[in-house]
């Protein structure tokens, strides 16, 4: 099976998959400066690449276009960055979920390659909650604990941030390695300040010169595939299992 994208289908295709309830899965990354190695768009291809692959093994599903602008705070003084406040993303984010709510739509997943995206998705998620009833996923690399501790050969500089280092990289040359300058790859290794998980420090403050957290040369595609892999398997997991409790709420 292979993921069907929504922009691409006619009149009747398109009415054919409502009637069928499908899960619809929005890929959202960021327009952001991802070092030297990697483009700009970096979590878009990523984020797009997941949901296809979710989008394969998942029966009555659909990959909507990526929503490519996010919200970018901690990288905002680097060279490309753009960024959406957070009221205009989670307002994006709540209409395009209305709208596909109202076409038949059930079930949303966000699918998610931008950490600082996580916010708007919550809010964005609990107000279709409250004012439709929808049922809203939002998945950020699922699972992944336990395989990164495996795979990855780098000491991570800060338990949850991670920016075109082996993790990220070893994701792009898994999924769009016909973007990767390799090459170009430089390790990174900044002191972060002892209290940036409590108060508010934008990256170029500790680290002037890149944004890369950590060392992209020890990145491989086989690194990428393990960890994609089981977050791909957890997505499917956790969308068979919200459909399969709301088909047995209809029934
Ligand atoms: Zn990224």
């Amino acid at each position: 099976m292979s993921a069907i994208s929504y922009e691409l289908l006619n009149s009747g295709e398109v009415s054919e998959l409502l009637a069928r309830r499908p899960v619809a899965l929005l890929p959202l990354g960021a327009v952001e400066n991802h070092g030297e190695h990697l483009p700009l768009a970096t979590d878009n291809l990523l984020a797009d690449g997941v949901a296809r692959q979710v989008a394969a093994r998942v029966p009555d599903s659909v990959v909507l276009p990526p929503l490519p602008y996010g919200q970018v705070w901690s990288t905002s003084a680097y060279a490309g960055t753009i960024s959406l406040t957070l009221e205009t993303f989670v307002g994006v984010l709540y209409e395009i979920g209305a709208s596909l709510f109202a076409q038949g739509v059930p079930l949303l997943a966000f699918v998610n390659g931008h950490m600082g995206n996580l916010d708007a998705m919550k809010l964005a998620a609990r107000r279709l909650h409250d004012e439709h009833g929808m049922k809203v996923l939002s998945l950020t690399y699922p699972g992944i604990g336990e395989i990164s501790r495996a795979v990855l050969e780098e000491e991570r500089i800060h338990p949850s941030y991670f920016h075109a280092c082996e993790l990220e990289t070893s994701y792009m040359l898994h999924l769009a390695p016909e973007h990767v300058r390799i090459e170009l790859a430089r390790a990174n290794r900044p002191t972060l300040p002892p209290d940036i998980d409590v108060s508010p420090t934008p990256w170029h403050t500790f680290s002037p010169d890149s944004p890369v957290l950590g060392d992209p040369t020890l990145a491989t595609a086989e690194k990428g595939r393990a960890i994609i892999d089981v977050a791909v398997a957890r997505i499917v997991e956790l969308i068979e299992g919200a459909r399969a409790a709301q088909q047995s709420e209809r029934t």
